[in-house]
């Protein structure tokens, strides 16, 4: 399909359906390639729909058994059916039921959109528009249904049978060889959150009391033989359980809730109700097998989905415009979640770095769009960065500008009035305007205009007068379809540091909103502060109080001693970061600035110096961050334009090598004095001493390789867990040689019989920024932990090569052509992992000309293939836009 040929769908277009389903009863009789379903639908006019209007329910690729009406068979003439469509002309103008039959082939689902089995397992996947390749409906989220599942399959083959809601019966079919569950959920839900699960599956199991008192029977489903790998993402469900209900007062609401990890799956997990599917690489951990990082990603995102049964099932989305309603909203629960369980401020540091490398990057390209899309052609091209994590910053904001008691506040009042609704971002909002008293119009343009906003701020003190006065102006660049941008509300968490540490905060400006926060709501405005009798520097952005780009004008001197005496954690890690990013982008620019690099480098080794030895040792997963230099991928943002990758490559590896070598002293004492002897544990003070003994070693390597490679060599030895070994790996890929072919084997032979583990391995190699890489990564294909139809794998290998900065964007071209050749065979099974790997070449635009046109050629050939699509077709008009 050609995407000029696909309707958009526009926001302001949206009206009711004409029709209610009021109750789902389905049968599915489960088969690997002929599995039959039948709907009873109890269906009715809507009253806010058209009267008389003709029933159309939606399909993709169904044919269409029997069709009832009311028990009776259909005439012909009555209806029309085609693979995405089944129409009534003239159904009755009263309640009644339909009955429709269709056949489906799981196993020829190679979408892995609506039922398919792969590995065994008989799966669904409905969001966002899956459920009309199970049977024709009214697939759209503001049709709610209570729903009743009866489910039949092999024994053998198929065990255990799950679907939504509670067991209600189960037993033997007559004949012996198979047997049926039925499966009731009270709870009116969209046929997206429609899910099932057949197959051979192990299982932990948990009970589990509410706040409320309900008994829960939790379980965790994965492959068999892997069940001593679940503890820790039921651990986590019972961790997040207790914490909803303590800080939002959201009790669970069904008597079993069950998670099933499976290893073919588009995306990271499903929050189907009460039968959370799962991606296995965010289910399965164990010390040998999962990293500190996996560990901490189950916990999030096992959170997440839990998560989602008020903030998305409970209430869910009137239309899929309002994405972010659930997804922006529940990310920032989870953020919380993990900041509650885990360190404040080093979770704020890692989401900003996600937030900058991925939101703000697709901000600034061609696949720009508001946190509420106005159009779409494709659904499931918009469950992006954008939605998600901006999404997320947004509600952060909203807490920040009303304050913790009227967001709470807020909170319980959006429970309490839209449970049970299909509901909008106006209603949420409406919440907490009502809690706040505040008119929320400004603010919601957050949900409205796309792009980053820049804060550009100057100070000047006074010293006569005592007074310091903040000068800060907002500034938004065009994004696509967007030429005009309006000033947004930006809350400004803020101090003015002095010699003592905070100075107190007296002003009489309006914009000050108290407790550190100024509202910067105006193109610019100045808020002069009284009393304050030295020069101060201005720590501004707190906490990353807004999801913005700050231009302030401070010496390094400065932000040295703001990252040595800022009372704000977030701050001090970032003073260092700016320093470090300013000397690269100007290195990344022109490469005769390399001394200016060496410069910095001295700076930023004498800061770390003092503050490995004295403090990192009492916090190292903060010291961790403050280690790790900006990413190359933002400092080509920054850069912005006519941006060279190599110039940006080696500007970063020549600040490292400089910092490795100026520090090489203290990170071998660092190293030794984390180096306990002490037995695995996935504990967040354990995996922070790991992180920093890590991140020391990067840098050894780098700076000396020698020694780099000895160390990775016994590390990977002695290691009792994945974290040391697969660091040990990183670390090695930086030194070419022998010893690293050596060890890239070692790892391959230890985690034979693991493919989550060997996800990381391809990842690691297609990472290693030289050019022998793209030969290594097109090598690699043919391995046999290796498959074009996995997901996960494609990810690893492809994905990790699209994101190796130097290697993708290789000057002869050859990085896109491989890449784009991918995107092209993979859409032919699974357009939705091709269009996301697509997604790899937003950046397009900002590279120097020879790339650029070689860039846009493979664009324009991905657009130029005929069959593609709606995915593929979707990104690559709009990438080429
Ligand atoms: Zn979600």
């Amino acid at each position: 399909m050609r995407s000029e040929d696909t309707p958009l769908i526009r926001l302001e277009d949206y009206r009711p359906s004409d029709w209610l389903i009021d109750t789902v009863d389905l049968d599915i009789a489960l088969h690997p390639t002929k599995t039959r379903v039948r709907a009873l639908l109890g269906m009715r006019p809507n009253p806010a729909g058209q009267p008389g209007a003709p029933l159309v329910l939606d399909g993709d690729e169904l044919s269409l058994g029997a069709l009832r009406l009311d028990g009776l068979l259909i005439d012909e003439s009555a209806y029309s059916a085609t693979p995405q469509k089944l129409t009534l002309h003239a159904p009755p103008a009263r309640r009644f039921t339909l009955m429709i039959d269709t056949e489906i082939d799981p196993s020829a689902n190679t979408k892995l959109m609506g039922l398919y089995r792969s590995s065994r397992v008989y799966c669904t996947q409905c969001e966002a528009d899956g459920f009309r390749r199970i049977s024709y409906f009214l697939d759209r989220p503001d049709v709610m249904s209570v729903y009743t599942v009866r489910l039949e399959a092999a024994k053998l083959a198929a065990p255990v049978l799950l679907s939504n809601g509670n067991l209600v019966a189960a037993g033997e079919v007559p004949g012996g060889e198979r047997h049926f569950t039925v499966w009731h959920d009270p709870h009116p839900k969209p046929a997206y959150l429609f899910a099932l699960v057949g197959g051979a599956l192990d299982h932990v199991r948990q009970n589990y009391v509410t706040a409320d008192g309900r008994s829960v029977e939790l379980a965790v489903y994965v492959e068999p033989g892997k069940a001593g790998r679940a503890g820790w993402a039921m651990d986590c469900l019972v961790r997040c359980m207790r914490w909803d209900e303590r800080v939002f007062g959201r009790n669970y609401d069904l008597d079993v809730f069950n998670v099933v990890a499976v290893s073919d799956f588009n995306m990271g997990a499903m929050e189907n109700k009460g039968l959370n599917i799962f991606n296995d690489k965010y289910v399965l951990a164990d010390p040998q097998t999962a990293t500190d990082g996996d560990y901490a990603s189950i916990e999030a995102i096992i959170a997440h989905e839990y998560f989602h049964n008020w903030t998305g099932n409970r209430i869910t989305c009137r239309d899929w415009f309002q994405l972010c309603l659930k997804e922006g909203l529940t990310v920032f629960r989870d953020q919380e979640f993990s900041a509650d369980e885990r360190s404040r401020p080093v979770k704020r540091i890692a989401d900003v770095r996600t937030l900058r490398t991925t939101q703000f990057s697709e901000d600034a390209g061609p696949l720009a769009h508001p946190v509420r899309p106005r159009a779409y052609k494709e659904i499931n091209n918009f469950y992006t960065p954008t939605v998600y994590e901006k999404g997320a910053e947004v509600i952060r904001m909203l807490k920040l500008l009303i304050g913790d008691g009227a967001f709470r506040a807020g909170m319980d009042l959006y429970f309490q009035r839209c449970d049970g609704t299909a509901a909008t971002i106006e209603d949420f909002l409406a919440c907490f305007a009502e809690t706040s008293g505040r008119d929320l119009a400004q603010f919601a343009l957050w949900y409205e205009q796309s792009g980053t906003p820049t804060i550009v701020a100057s100070g000047r003190h006074d010293a006569a007068a005592r007074t310091y006065t903040l000068d800060l102006a907002q500034t938004t660049a065009p994004t696509p379809g967007q030429p005009d941008k309006r000033p947004v509300v930006l809350p400004v968490a803020l101090g003015l540091v002095g010699t003592g540490g905070d100075l107190p905060l007296r002003t009489a400006s309006p914009a000050y909103a108290g407790d550190g926060v100024i509202v910067l709501d105006q193109p610019s405005l100045s808020v002069t502060f009284s009393d304050v009798a030295e020069p101060p520097i201005p720590s501004l952005l707190r906490g990353f109080s807004a999801p913005v780009r700050l231009e302030l004008d401070l010496a390094d001197g400065d932000l040295l001693r703001l990252f040595a005496a800022d009372s704000d954690p977030f701050n001090r890690w970032q003073a260092l970061q700016t320093v470090a990013s300013r000397a690269l982008v100007a290195a990344g620019r022109d490469a005769t600035k390399h001394n200016a690099l060496v410069a910095t480098a001295g700076e930023l080794a004498g800061a770390l110096g003092d503050f490995l030895r004295v403090q990192a040792p009492a916090d190292p997963a903060f010291a961790a961050q403050v280690l790790r230099l900006p990413g190359q991928a933002d400092i080509a943002r920054e850069i912005g334009a006519h941006v060279d990758p190599d110039a940006i490559h080696a500007a970063h590896r020549g600040l490292s090598v400089e910092i490795g070598l100026q520090l090489g002293a203290h990170l071998l004492v660092l190293r030794d004095i984390l180096n306990t002897q002490a037995r695995y544990s996935p504990d967040a003070a354990s995996a922070g001493r790991r992180a920093l003994r890590n991140e020391a070693l990067g840098l050894i390597a780098l700076s000396a390789p020698d020694a780099g490679a000895g160390l990775a060599a016994a590390q990977f030895s002695s290691a009792d867990n994945l974290t040391d070994r697969l660091a040990a790996l990183a670390a090695m890929t930086l030194v070419p040689g022998d010893a690293r072919e050596d060890l890239i084997a070692r790892f391959a032979q230890t985690y034979a019989a693991e493919p989550l583990v060997l996800d990381k391995w391809l990842m690691a190699q297609a990472l290693i920024p030289e050019a022998g890489t793209l030969d290594r990564v097109k090598a690699l294909m043919q391995h046999p932990a290796f498959s074009l139809t996995n997901p996960n794998r494609v990810r690893s290998l492809i994905g990790g090569f699209a994101a190796n900065l130097t290697q993708f964007n290789r000057a002869d071209g050859e990085g896109y052509a491989f890449v784009a050749d991918i995107v092209i065979a993979l859409d032919r099974t699974n357009p939705q992992v091709a269009s996301r790997l697509l997604g790899s070449f937003k950046s397009w635009r900002m590279l120097e000309p020879g790339r650029k046109v070689l860039a846009e050629a493979k664009l324009a050939m991905v657009a130029q293939t005929p069959n593609l699509s709606r995915d593929v077709a979707d990104i690559a008009e709009r990438t080429l836009a």
